[in-house]
């Protein structure tokens, strides 16, 4: 038996859940499993306890609109409060795209709807015109492991940040943040925003262990993570960042 072990709560799974996002939790569980770290995942859905001091590590996806206005009432009902907390007591969350901007203050759409979020951290969206689709590629700032990042991109959202916090890093070919100011998704305490779906964390597997060693580290002290042969998930990594440069990845 495993000494060691980490609790991932995934936030609202049937909601939140676009292009494949739930593998991230696939991910994160097998490379913990194949180091001997025990893993438990749990699905927290709308109406379920907000009790959420429990977990480790947080997953929630991207989804559309929609989607995103239908959990405006169970967040206020004590989930938000929660999640807030959990974040301020340095837990690691991983949100994408949707997800992401239900961090933010708020996110107006282009039709001028405003849904006011969390405000975890001090960013916001507003909708625009023509949405930002294609596959990208970014580099983590050295503070968020340095690790270069290939995803796919679908928002019409542009997310600004504000002061005190950072972005997750620079793009080098897409849109990222809002397409103007060459920011790629958010930093705050141990909150991982992004806009990269695709997976993100298969298709990045020196960024997963990333967050896996964050939260380790938060929980134990200093853990030293066995390494692992990464060799084919690097080449389909490397193999989409050639196609990026190359112009190729986004015709069809
Ligand atoms: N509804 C948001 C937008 O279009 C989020 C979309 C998503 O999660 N892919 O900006």
């Amino acid at each position: 038996m495993s000494t060691k072990s980490i609790k991932i709560c995934h936030i609202y799974p049937e909601a939140l859940n676009l292009y494949g996002d739930r593998g991230n939790i696939l991910c994160l569980k097998k490379r913990l499993e194949w180091r001997g770290i025990d893993c438990y995942v749990s699905e927290v859905k709308i109406g379920d306890n907000s009790d959420l001091s429990e977990y480790d590590f947080f997953f929630i996806g991207g989804g559309q609109d929609f989607e995103q206005e239908v959990l405006l009432s169970d967040l206020k009902s004590g989930k938000g409060r929660s999640i807030k907390s959990a974040v301020e007591d340095g837990k690691t969350f991983l949100c994408i795209c949707g997800g992401y901007q239900m961090m933010g203050h708020y996110y107006e759409t282009k039709d001028g709807n405003r849904m006011e979020f969390l405000g975890v951290a001090n960013f916001a969206t507003i909708g625009s015109e023509y949405r930002m689709i294609g596959d990208y590629f970014f580099k983590c700032t050295p503070e968020s492991g340095g690790c270069e990042i290939v995803g796919f991109e679908n928002h019409s959202g542009r997310t600004y940040l504000g002061e005190g916090v950072a972005p997750l890093g620079h793009l080098i070919y897409g849109y990222g943040n809002n397409g103007d100011d060459d920011t790629e998704g958010v930093r705050y305490k141990n909150l991982f925003g992004s806009y990269s779906h695709g997976p993100i964390l298969p298709k990045n597997p020196e960024f997963a262990d990333y967050l896996i060693q964050t939260t380790l580290d938060r929980k134990y002290g200093h853990v030293d993570l066995a390494p692992l042969d990464d060799s084919v998930e690097n080449d389909a990594h490397d193999h989409m960042i050639n196609l990026i440069l190359k112009g190729a990845a986004n015709k069809n």
